[in-house]
């Protein structure tokens, strides 16, 4: 009856579909199946858990999801522990490598051998190295690997701007010298490696610059061969473990820093060693709290001790902010924006600001989290603001992402000058070789 409807090929034709849909159903079942049991199923299996633990691995974290296919099973305690080495005993004292001496003449006769990559770049602007860091792992807070990506954004902005050259570390180069002691080995490997640059730059990687116009005073530093913010009186007379900051210094690539790398580094080796030399810290040093050795407190140690033999290439710069401590600073950014403007790298325009004990990447800081977070980002914006008004822009706020247009588009772009003068500075020039 119903093949005489409808005729014989149109019912082979349905059952044919009949069965593709049966096929089709039997598949998806399959993949559901297998989903449920590889992805996760929730702790109960109901399609709300799993829609709640769906969104949660590739939604709110696709990095971990990722990181966790293509990854072995992490063990991370136990390969930490293989990479760690022994602990020092006190009796064996530590050594950055092996002595060096006739630094200064092996370098220059390199220079005088590379007329191509001189040392200095105009009569009185060194070539300058600028270094900074972070732990090869990944942050502990994983907010904090945006930040370190925003600092070094600013860092890269600040040296393009001043024709610096950067260097970006993220290896422990002796597993003894983790944690702020790194950059003792770091700095050393560097000085070595390039004969051709005159002042390696250290800088934290919770120091931004939030004044991109500021070049340094290269001529004032001549006589001197280590840069840091401080106070002489506080160093020298009070003993004060915070009259320097080692977070944003200058050191000259010759004898006397490799030296004074020699005689900074025996208190920084994990274990014993740190642990001991930070109870002479704290009862030797003024306000000094009691905690492992850190590596500014072992530099006020070592002027105090022995001034005779360094103070004199020492240079504690107060006159503007090398380093500029946070708490002091951001909640002045509007009244700064109010009543000067860029350039000045002090009080009214501070060159940097180092948010230090804010720990972004760790989990323990000294301060609330999110007061660091949200005055990191202030920061931020208040340096890149003076990045973008070259472009034609500036960010909506201090506290604010987005950006917004400052000046209209023209047909003749190279008539346009903006307003600090950063696209082409004096201060980037290259002596002319010839001249
Ligand atoms: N650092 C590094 N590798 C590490 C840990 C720290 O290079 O494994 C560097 C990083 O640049 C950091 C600096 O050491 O900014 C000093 O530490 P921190 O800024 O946390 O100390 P604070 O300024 O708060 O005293
Ligand atoms: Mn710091």
């Amino acid at each position: 009856m119903l093949e005489r409807c409808i005729g014989e090929r149109r019912i082979r034709q349905i059952q044919r579909a009949t069965r593709n849909l049966k096929l089709t159903f039997l598949c998806l079942l399959l993949t559901l199946l297998v989903l449920r049991g590889t992805i996760g199923a929730g702790k109960y299996g109901t399609p709300q858990q799993d829609f709640i633990e769906l969104r949660h691995r590739f939604i709110s974290h696709p990095h971990r999801a990722l990181a966790e296919e293509h990854q072995p099973e992490p063990k991370p305690k136990q390969s930490d522990k293989d990479d760690e080495p022994p602990l020092r005993s006190l009796n064996n004292p530590y050594s950055l490598g092996p002595k060096i001496t006739e630094w200064d003449e092996q370098r220059a006769n390199w220079v005088r051998r590379h007329p191509e990559r001189p040392n200095f770049l105009t009569k009185t602007k060194p070539r300058v190295l600028l270094v900074t860091g972070s732990s090869p792992k990944p942050c502990e807070n994983p907010v904090g690997d945006h930040y370190l990506l925003k600092s070094i954004k600013n860092k890269i902005d600040y040296c393009r701007v001043h024709n610096i050259e950067i260097f970006y570390n993220m290896a422990l180069l002796d597993a003894e010298m983790a944690g702020f002691w790194a950059k003792l080995p770091l700095i050393r490997a560097l000085l070595l490696a390039h004969p051709e640059v005159e002042f390696l730059w250290w800088m934290d990687s919770d120091a931004m610059f939030t004044d991109m116009a500021f070049e340094l005073p290269w001529e004032r530093y001549a006589p001197y061969n280590l840069v840091m913010h401080g106070w002489d009186e506080m160093v020298y007379k009070d003993k004060n473990w915070i009259g320097l900051n080692t977070g944003s210094f200058l050191l000259r690539n010759c004898q006397w820093s490799l030296d004074l790398l020699d005689v900074w580094a025996p208190m920084g080796p994990k274990g014993p060693v740190r642990t001991e030399a930070g109870k002479l810290l704290a009862k030797t040093l003024k306000d000094r709290p009691a905690f492992e050795a850190d590596d500014q407190s072992a530099m006020v140690y070592l002027l105090v001790t022995q001034k005779d033999k360094w103070a004199d290439k020492v240079y504690l710069e107060s006159a503007y902010y090398l380093h500029g401590y946070w708490g002091i600073l951001v909640d002045r950014y509007e009244e700064m924006i109010e009543n000067y403007h860029p350039g000045f790298g002090d009080h009214r325009w501070p060159l940097v600001t180092h948010f230090v004990g804010c720990k972004p990447c760790g989990k323990f800081g000294d301060y609330p989290v999110e007061r660091c977070l949200k005055q990191m980002d202030r920061a931020f914006n208040f340096g890149d603001n003076q990045i973008l008004q070259m472009y034609g822009f500036t960010h909506k706020s201090l506290a604010s992402r987005r950006v917004k247009r400052v000046r209209n588009e023209t047909s003749n772009p190279l008539e346009v000058k903006d307003e600090l003068g950063l696209l082409h500075p004096d201060f980037k020039a290259v002596q002319n070789r010839a001249s």
